[in-house]
């Protein structure tokens, strides 16, 4: 019989929350195992190699995470980590085009003005960083702290920074509030709103306006609209050399089958019977982190017998907020164009593009869409030159295409609902797969005039395929649940594990997207949120490197998290 492991912490999980939170500890000193049910790491940071010298991302893209403390509390860099930044071209043409279904959207000195201002990067005051790390990368407050405009994080920078703007409606108003007050273009106010969608927040969803133009900001200002060389895969590889050059051990093929709790607290877990590892029981010293999908851990890893009926129905309970997206990569044999009307009229006779956000003519369009997705919930009413979709920069990094000939559209994100909520059922978008791909052709053949003559090849992964490839991307969204008022800061997923706590069970923490503040996409914010709550229950003391959220406020009877 092979002896027992042991380790100050298991994690389950290795997706990119899991792999940070095991650099986290380890730099302080744990000795951590995480614990992959996947032959490889990093869940949704997946990269794939669909035709040989050609790389895809099916899920993670975007760097949203410029802000993020963890760049140099891990110091990333010294693992491996580089940006492909995407900058415009030497001959002034733009990253992206935003358009109208009758060309190109110019916005005016008062749009960029007021948007720089929103963002917190206009040069004449230029706060970025703090702000989007008040909306990110802050634990949510104790419950015994009433939520007021004086301790919302980011109510507190606006004050500081940006005093002209402050007024407690902030707390109220929505991003399209916000945009009709700072703004003056309505295509360009529907394109920031379709940015922040795709970014978490809806624009028309009240009390979380300013989340919602920060999520749009972490698109654009923190990155340059940027993505890591060689996509989301590469930076996932920085963090795991990180964790593993300070001695944390990650197994792979290795599924857990349930989180062992005695005596109300976790203390190890177990593995699947046909794991890769010999030894199927793996004991956890101080804590085991969850970095599993919320409804998985509960009613699977769980199960009913170590929570009450009335929260397990809870879990069940919480919503995918209506939202998924349906991921196309496109190949062509020769360079992609814009058709003449999309052209930019600065750029004479170019017409290559390089990818961007429409058709945003006005809000009617915008919420014709929303009706698609929360109201009717079935293969797109629209017509497929009028559905808002966004694509990526066709990127200037050598790492995705690597064979002559070949020109990469990829990603192309149309949102859709999530499987789960289609009326004709969850796998009907997966048997359907050519009916939906031959629509996403048509949305992007709208403004592209080559692409069906030169198309060597098109993939696609329609939510219900992103969801089983990882089993963390429930609802197969960048968030699991969405950024509205109910699942955002203290209230997610639910209030009383916003702190990342189970209150039943002690030792046992989320750290997965759809368990914890922020979710998705802000890439090391749930692994250092947590960080705040280890400290505090005295079970981690990281080095000098560390720092807290100055707008953490820690928990009474605790072990502050603000180093003495
Ligand atoms: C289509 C799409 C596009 C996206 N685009 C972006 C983007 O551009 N930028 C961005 O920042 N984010 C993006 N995201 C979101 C991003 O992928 C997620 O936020 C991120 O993957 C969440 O990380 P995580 O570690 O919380 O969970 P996951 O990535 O879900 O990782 C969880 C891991 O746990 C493993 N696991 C599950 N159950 C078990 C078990 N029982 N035992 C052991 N292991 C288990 C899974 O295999 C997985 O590896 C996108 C997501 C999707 C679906």
């Amino acid at each position: 019989m092979s002896k027992d492991e042991r380790y100050d912490v298991v994690i389950v999980g290795g997706g990119p929350n899991g792999v940070t939170a095991a650099a986290y500890l380890a730099k302080s000193g744990l000795s951590v195992c995480v614990l992959e049910e996947r032959p490889e790491l990093l869940g949704g940071c997946e990269n794939v190699e669909v035709v040989p010298g050609v790389r895809i991302d099916p899920h993670m893209t975007f760097m949203y995470a410029g802000a993020a403390p963890g760049f140099e509390q891990l110091e990333l860099w010294k693992y491996g980590f580089r940006m492909a930044w995407h900058q415009m071209q030497p001959d002034g043409t733009p990253a992206a085009l935003i358009w109208t279904s009758d060309g190109p959207v110019t916005p005016t000195l008062k749009d960029l003005d007021g948007s720089l201002r929103l963002q917190g990067a206009h040069p004449d005051n230029t706060y970025w960083k703090d702000l989007l790390r008040a909306v990110y990368w802050c634990p949510p407050h104790p419950s015994e702290v009433e939520i007021t405009a004086d301790n919302v994080p980011y109510m507190q920078v606006i004050k500081q920074n940006a005093p002209e703007m402050y007024t407690e409606e902030l707390l109220e108003m929505s991003q399209f509030d916000l945009m009709d007050e700072y703004l003056e273009t309505e295509s360009y106010k529907v394109a920031q709103g379709i940015i922040a969608w795709y970014s978490g927040a809806s624009p028309e969803w009240q009390g979380v306006g300013i989340p919602a133009y920060a999520g749009a900001a972490n698109f654009s200002v923190a990155t340059g609209l940027s993505i890591s060389r060689g996509g989301a895969h590469t930076y996932g590889h920085a963090v795991v050399r990180c964790a593993l050059a300070h001695g944390a051990v990650m197994r792979t093929s290795c599924p857990v089958d349930e989180i062992i709790i005695r005596e109300g607290r976790a203390v190890g877990v177990r593995l699947r019977d046909d794991s890769a590892f010999a030894e199927k029981t793996i004991w956890a010293n101080k804590a085991v982190l969850a970095n599993v999908e919320i409804k998985h851990l509960f009613q699977d890893l769980i199960g009913p017998k170590h929570v009450d009926v009335g929260f397990m129905q809870r879990i069940r309970d919480i919503s995918l907020k209506g939202s998924s997206i349906y991921v196309s990569h496109f190949l062509l044999s020769k360079p992609p164009l814009v058709r003449p009307k999309f052209k930019n009229p600065d750029q004479g006779d170019k017409r290559l593009f390089f990818g961007g956000c429409g058709p945003c003519d006005s809000r009617e369009l915008y919420f014709e869409h929303i009706m698609d997705i929360n109201g009717r919930k079935s293969f797109p009413s629209m017509p497929p030159e009028k559905v808002p979709w966004i694509m990526v920069p066709h990127e200037e990094d050598d790492s995705r295409v690597r064979r002559p000939d070949s020109y990469l559209l990829s990603p192309f994100y149309v949102i859709v609902p999530p499987p789960e909520y289609l009326v004709e059922g969850p796998e009907s978008m997966h048997r359907e797969k050519d009916k939906w791909d031959t629509y996403m052709r048509k949305a992007l053949g709208t403004v592209v005039e080559n692409l069906e003559d030169d198309l060597i090849g098109q993939w696609s992964n329609p939510p219900w395929e992103s969801e089983h490839r990882n089993w963390g991307l429930l609802g197969g969204g960048w968030y699991t649940t969405r950024h509205c008022s109910d699942q955002w800061f203290e209230t997610r997923p639910l209030p009383e594990l916003s702190r990342y706590r189970v209150p039943s069970i002690d030792g046992l923490y989320l750290c997965h997207q759809s368990s914890g503040h922020p979710g998705g996409l802000f890439l090391m914010a749930i692994p250092y949120n947590l960080m705040h709550i280890l400290i505090e229950d005295g079970l981690v003391e990281p080095g000098d490197w560390w720092y807290p959220s100055p707008w953490y406020i820690p928990q009474e009877g605790k072990i502050s998290a603000v180093p003495r």
